[in-house]
């Protein structure tokens, strides 16, 4: 009975100088070092892919397109964070690494859940022909420098590099007949663009 009583005092003793092992939270916040918090889109990295909602095992992430045939298409990406389970696959599996990270913010409690939402938002590209959706500008831009001289191998990646360089400001069909050659320079989802091919090879 002796020596329990004994480390009792040595525990106390020991905690009298060290201090309390509990953290002050609320008072103080306590974050550890790799603490998973709320996921922040990084909108000049952010690509548009949306990989992260393909891999986000809660369905936290949707994809929202407005497509307009004669003005500007976009595609939305919008994190619930109320939805959210913080594991973190986002951030893991994004395709330009560096489009979505994982903050230490942890204090997210709102009154209304419509709020609780993280979003960017990019230009598409659309077919030229057709005006099916080929995929966002930024996505295809970062295709193209990462392939770099491989791009010019592809007619799309290359116009729309060249058109982000300011290169190529108008639809070269509005110059002579859109069946003609001059369709091969415009920007095409690939159904077009094999219709084009053929029609160029074929007549
Ligand atoms: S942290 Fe996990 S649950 Fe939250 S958005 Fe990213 S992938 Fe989805
Ligand atoms: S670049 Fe990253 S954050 Fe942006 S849509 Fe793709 S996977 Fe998501």
């Amino acid at each position: 009975m002796k020596y329990p009583k004994l480390r009792e005092l040595r525990e106390a003793v020991k905690a009298l100088i060290k201090g309390p092992y509990t953290s002050k939270f609320p008072y103080e916040p306590y974050i550890a070092e790799n603490f998973r918090g709320k996921p922040e889109y990084v909108e000049d990295e952010c690509i548009g892919c949306g990989a992260c909602a393909e891999v986000c095992p809660a369905r936290a992430i949707d994809v929202v397109e407005k497509i307009n045939r004669n003005g500007k298409s976009t595609r939305k990406l919008v994190l619930h964070y109320d939805i959210c389970i913080f594991c973190g696959q986002c951030v893991a599996n994004c395709t330009s690494e560096k489009g979505i990270k994982q903050t230490h913010e942890y204090a997210l409690a709102l009154f209304d859940r419509k709020l609780a939402v993280e979003e960017v938002e990019k230009e598409l590209v659309l077919c030229q022909e057709c005006g099916e959706v080929i995929g966002p500008r930024d996505h295809l831009v970062f295709l193209a420098n990462k392939l770099g001289l491989l791009a010019s191998g592809n007619p799309l990646l290359m116009l729309t590099s060249q058109e982000e360089l300011g290169l190529l400001k108008e639809d070269p069909a509005e110059k002579s007949s859109p069946e003609g050659r001059a369709n091969m320079f415009r920007v095409l989802c690939p159904k077009c663009r094999h219709e084009t091919v053929l029609t160029d090879i074929w007549g």
